[in-house]
């Protein structure tokens, strides 16, 4: 657990986080909402404001949504295809 004044959690604006390496890239977990943040998104690298920040993480959110929905398809197809053999 650590506090640093420049981070910044875009879902609930939670200045607390808990760090968490992962092989792609560095995440901040945000103790509040328990959502994990790029931390190139918590702590605003670079030219980031706080509301280029919002963007990409909704951006991120959107992404990933669509990843979730493809999934939920493909088990239907699945699920559809194993019923054929079936019956
Ligand atoms: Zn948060």
């Amino acid at each position: 657990m650590a506090k640093a004044k420049n981070f910044k959690c875009p879902e609930c604006r939670g200045k607390l986080f808990e760090e968490k390496n992962s092989n792609e890239e560095a995440i901040s977990t945000c103790l509040k909402c328990k959502n994990d943040i790029p931390n190139y998104i918590g702590f605003r690298m670079d030219y980031m404001t706080f509301d280029d920040a919002l963007e990409e993480w909704w951006s991120l959110k959107r992404e990933k949504e669509e990843e979730e929905i493809e999934e939920v398809v493909k088990t239907y197809v699945s699920e559809d295809e194993y019923r054929k053999k079936d019956y």
